[in-house]
C-alpha cells in the first residue's frame, strides 16, 4: 500500500521535498471496517495550510502519516453491512492506494451512484467544492435575478460549480482566470458571461478598468478565491450592499503579504463581506449536492479535471496547485 506522508514543513515555499513516498502495510479488517481501493485522491488548495503547524480552522497534518485527503474508490473487502464489495464509495481516504474505514462512524464513507456523474466528480462539482460554491452563493450572497457576480479562479473546481449555480440563478456571471485558455473554456464551456485573464491585468488600475468594462451595471455579488490586488479593485466596482463570500485567499497560501488599499470602501458601500468553512455547514450538503448532481447530469456544468497519473505523482501535482498549474479540478488518478 503506497502512502505519500509529510515528512517536515515548509518553511517558505512548500516543496517536494516535505513529501516522502512510504510502501505501508494494509492491516487485516476488523468487525465493521471495510478495505477501499482509492480510484482517485483529491487534492485541494486548504491542504496548504495543515502542511504548517501554526494555529488555524483546521488540525494541522501530523509529520510520518499518511497526508489527509478527499478520496473516491471501489469497496474490495467489506466486514460492515451497509457496505458491499464493488459499492463506489467517497471517503477521506488520505494519499495511499487503499484505505481502512471504520464504516461505523457517521458520514465518514458515503455510497455513490455513478449511472449519470462519473465517479471523480464526487470530488469535485458534486462534492466538496460544488458545495462550497453553493454555500457561498446560496446563504451568503443571496444573488436576485439580474444581478451581476464575480468570481476569482473561475476555470477551477468551485469557480465553475459558483458560475453554473448563478446562471441557473438568472445573475450575469463574470469570471476572472489566469489565461487565455482558462478564460475561453470559461465563457465558451461553462456559459459564464465574461471573463477576465488577469495577466492581463497584473494591477488594481488595470483590473478595475477590465471590471467596469465586464460590469457596466456594477458588482453585487463577489465570490473570493485568491485575495491581493484583484480584491482592492472589485472593491471599486461594488454596488452599495454588494455581499462578499470570502471563500479563499490562494494567493497568501504561501506566505505572500496581501495588502488591500481600499477598506473604506467596504463601509462606503454598506457590504457585507462574510467567511466561511464549507465543513461547519453539513446541513446544506444534501440540498446542494442534489442540485449539482443535477447540473452535471444534465450538461448544464461541464466541469473540467486536472488528472495526474499515479500516487508518487501527488506532492507535484499538489504544488502545481497552487501556482494555478491545474486546469479545472485536480485530480491523482491511481493505477
Ligand atoms: P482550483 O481548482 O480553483 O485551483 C486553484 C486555482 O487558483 C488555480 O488553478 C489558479 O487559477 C488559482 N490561483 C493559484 N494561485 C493563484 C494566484 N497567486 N493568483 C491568482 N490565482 C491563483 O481550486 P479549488 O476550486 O479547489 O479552490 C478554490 C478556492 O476555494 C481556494 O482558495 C480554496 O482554498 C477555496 N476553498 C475554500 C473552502 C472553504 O470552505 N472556505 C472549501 C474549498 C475551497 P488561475 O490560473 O485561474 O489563477
Amino acid at each position: 500500500n503506497k502512502q505519500i506522508h509529510l515528512d517536515n514543513r515548509p518553511t517558505g515555499e512548500a516543496e517536494l521535498s516535505n513529501f516522502k513516498l512510504v510502501v505501508g502495510e494494509t492491516p487485516a479488517l476488523a468487525d465493521d471496517q471495510v478495505l477501499v481501493r482509492h480510484h482517485y485522491l483529491s487534492l485541494d488548495p486548504y491542504m496548504r495550510g495543515r502542511m504548517n503547524d501554526s494555529k488555524s480552522y483546521a488540525a494541522s497534518q501530523p509529520l510520518g502519516q499518511t497526508f489527509q485527503g478527499g478520496t473516491v474508490g471501489e469497496v474490495v473487502e467489506s466486514r460492515h453491512p451497509k457496505f458491499a464489495v464493488g459499492d463506489k464509495v467517497v471517503g477521506f481516504g488520505g494519499w495511499q492506494e487503499y484505505g481502512v474505514v471504520d464504516a461505523n462512524q457517521p458520514g465518514v464513507l458515503r455510497k455513490v451512484d455513478t449511472t449519470h456523474v462519473p465517479l471523480s466528480h464526487y470530488l469535485g462539482a458534486v462534492g466538496m467544492p460544488g458545495v462550497t460554491a453553493w454555500y457561498g452563493l446560496v446563504k451568503i450572497i443571496a444573488p436576485k435575478a439580474g444581478e451581476t457576480l464575480v468570481v476569482t479562479a473561475a476555470s477551477g473546481a468551485v469557480g465553475s460549480a459558483f458560475g453554473a449555480l448563478a446562471k441557473a440563478r438568472g445573475c450575469r456571471v463574470v469570471g476572472i482566470a489566469g489565461g487565455p485558455d482558462k478564460c475561453k473554456y470559461v465563457t465558451d464551456e461553462l456559459g459564464f458571461d465574461a471573463c477576465i485573464d488577469y495577466r492581463q491585468h497584473p494591477d488594481v488600475k488595470s483590473m478595475s478598468a477590465a471590471l467596469k468594462e465586464a460590469c457596466p451595471d456594477g458588482i453585487d455579488g463577489y465570490f473570493e478565491n485568491v485575495g491581493g490586488y484583484i480584491l482592492d479593485a472589485v472593491l471599486l466596482r461594488l454596488n452599495a450592499f454588494a455581499r462578499i463570500a470570502l471563500c479563499g485567499m490562494i494567493a497568501g497560501y504561501d506566505g505572500q503579504p496581501l495588502p488591500i488599499q481600499n477598506p473604506t470602501l467596504l463601509l462606503i458601500n454598506r457590504v457585507k463581506l462574510e467567511g466561511f468553512i464549507v465543513s461547519e455547514h453539513m446541513e446544506v450538503w444534501p440540498e446542494a449536492l442534489k442540485e449539482l448532481g443535477t447540473l452535471v447530469a444534465t450538461g448544464k456544468l461541464r466541469p473540467r479535471e486536472s488528472i495526474a497519473e499515479g500516487i508518487e505523482k501527488a506532492p507535484e501535482a499538489f504544488l502545481g496547485l497552487l501556482k494555478g498549474k491545474n486546469f479545472g479540478k485536480q485530480l491523482v488518478k491511481l493505477v
